[in-house]
């Protein structure tokens, strides 16, 4: 077998649980290898650290499948795709989360008898067909669609594509999550369709809406604002700067029989927060679900000024009693940060908060423990007292 030998004391990372190795980690590739093979990776004193997938054209040279030695076959593909459905239940959830299942790469998300793929890396989509054997397999899905319709697919020399890839897909799809029903269109929609990773985070933020006074801002498709509305919010205020996204939350209000119940803003969170506070507004309840505010670890210091705009003027909405549920969907925001920031907030807006519940990805997102950039969803439920 081909292997990359690392630099010295390059081996520590991959030995505490973390599956990337970088160009600049690496002394040399031995043995015949082309970009999506399968190569060892071993230390500088060639000792074996498991077995990846090559791209030189990445600076993540190298991805991890495996601490063993084990053949990248059918059978490893479909061990792996098993065990990963078995760790899920219900029938709309992430099934296999790439790193998090040890298939780096490969993101399937099951919404009731359909899947959505996305094949991130070369060595994964080199072995598209095999993974959609073993899919069609397994779980017969009256249809799959690929949603490879990512950016981050140039930086391992591929183009950005999607469609239907088996099966068929007629209009929209609904799925019903924690008892809240969503139209989803699988071919337009960001990402695979749908946030998954927030389905538990709705409900622990409705259980505190009952006859309150909601403001959801970076709505979406309205999930917390129809988790609102389900647990009897008495008014529910939603922002969303995208209209077309706004149209869907109308749709999904009425799917939901929400229809007049949700008071829906096509604007720019900054501002209707800017305007809220500047007119002494007050809710009980505000989410703030932004976009990530930093792709980049330069970047973090531009986006925490930027968390703490939200964060400051909507703490200062809020009255005693009153609840803040904040996110930050940044790996490069760590828990600490995100926490420094909306401390600093609050000393700003004179409030004192008392944690509730932190919060973070659903469980069909597992977080290999290791590796940091896979516990990206980060967030806090406040209580002012
Ligand atoms: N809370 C949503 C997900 C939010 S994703 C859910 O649970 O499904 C972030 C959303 O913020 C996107 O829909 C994006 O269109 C929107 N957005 C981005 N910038 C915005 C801004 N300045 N004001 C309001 N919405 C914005």
């Amino acid at each position: 077998m081909p292997s990359i030998i690392l630099k010295p004391n390059k081996e520590h990372r991959l030995i505490a649980g973390h599956a990337w190795v970088y160009a600049g980690e690496i002394v040399k590739l031995t043995g015949d290898a082309v970009d999506g093979d399968a190569v060892d990776i071993r230390d500088h004193k060639e000792r074996f650290l498991g077995r990846g997938l090559l791209n030189r054209k990445s600076q993540i040279t190298v991805r991890r499948f495996t601490t063993q030695k084990e053949e990248f076959d059918r059978m490893f593909f479909k061990r792996r795709i098993v065990a990963a459905n078995a760790y899920r239940s219900g029938d709309t959830y992430r099934m296999i989360c790439s790193e998090g299942d040890q298939l780096p790469g490969l993101i399937v998300d099951r919404f009731g008898d359909k899947l959505v793929v996305q094949f991130l890396t070369l060595g994964i989509d080199q072995r598209k067909m095999v993974i959609l054997e073993i899919l069609q397999e397994l779980f017969y899905p009256t249809a799959i669609i690929e949603r490879s319709d990512v950016p981050s697919r140039k930086l391992e020399g591929l183009p950005e594509t999607k469609g239907v890839i088996a099966g068929k897909l007629e209009g929209k799809t609904q799925i019903t999550v924690g008892g809240v029903k969503f139209e989803l269109d699988l071919l337009e929609d960001q990402k695979t369709g749908f946030f998954l990773d927030q389905a538990e985070n709705y409900t622990a933020v409705a259980k505190h809406c009952a006859g309150k006074r909601v403001l959801d801002c970076f709505s979406y498709h309205g999930g917390f604002a129809l988790f609102a509305g389900k647990a009897g919010a008495k008014t529910i205020e939603s922002v969303e700067i995208s209209d077309s996204a706004v149209a869907r939350a109308r749709v999904n209000a009425e799917l939901n029989e929400l229809t007049g119940k949700i008071e829906f803003q096509c604007a720019n969170a900054f501002d209707v927060l800017k305007k809220g506070d500047a007119g002494k507004r007050q809710f009980d309840v505000i989410i703030l679900d932004p976009p990530t505010f930093t792709r980049t670890k330069q970047n973090v210091a531009d986006a925490l000024r930027g968390y703490n705009e939200i964060n400051l003027r909507a703490l200062k909405m809020l009255p005693v009693g009153g609840m803040l549920a904040t996110f930050s969907c940044s790996h490069h925001i760590t828990a600490d940060l995100l926490k420094d920031m909306v401390v600093n907030a609050a000393a700003d807006a004179r409030k004192t908060l008392r944690l509730v519940k932190m919060l973070t990805q659903a469980p069909d997102h597992p977080v290999l423990l290791g590796m940091p950039e896979t516990e990206y969803l980060k967030g806090m439920l406040l209580q002012v007292i």
